[in-house]
């Protein structure tokens, strides 16, 4: 069974716009991937992996449902 990977939170240094994304299976989705900032279109951008807790936070619960 795979493992999704884990959720990612992207920060854009330059304005400080950020998201988190979890994706649902290794083949990425637009929309779950940034290699810049959306809105002042600034690259690269921070990218980190998130704690569960961090997605808990940000509504992505539903995300982790599966894997307990
Ligand atoms: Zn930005």
């Amino acid at each position: 069974m795979p493992i999704p990977p884990p959720p990612t939170t992207y920060t854009c240094p330059a304005c400080h716009w950020s998201k988190t994304v979890a994706p649902r299976s290794d083949a990425l989705m637009p929309g779950e991937f940034f290699s810049a900032c959306p809105n002042c279109r600034h690259a690269p951008l921070d990218r980190k992996t998130a704690s569960l807790a961090q997605a808990t936070l940000g509504g992505l619960a539903d995300a982790f449902k599966r894997l307990w």
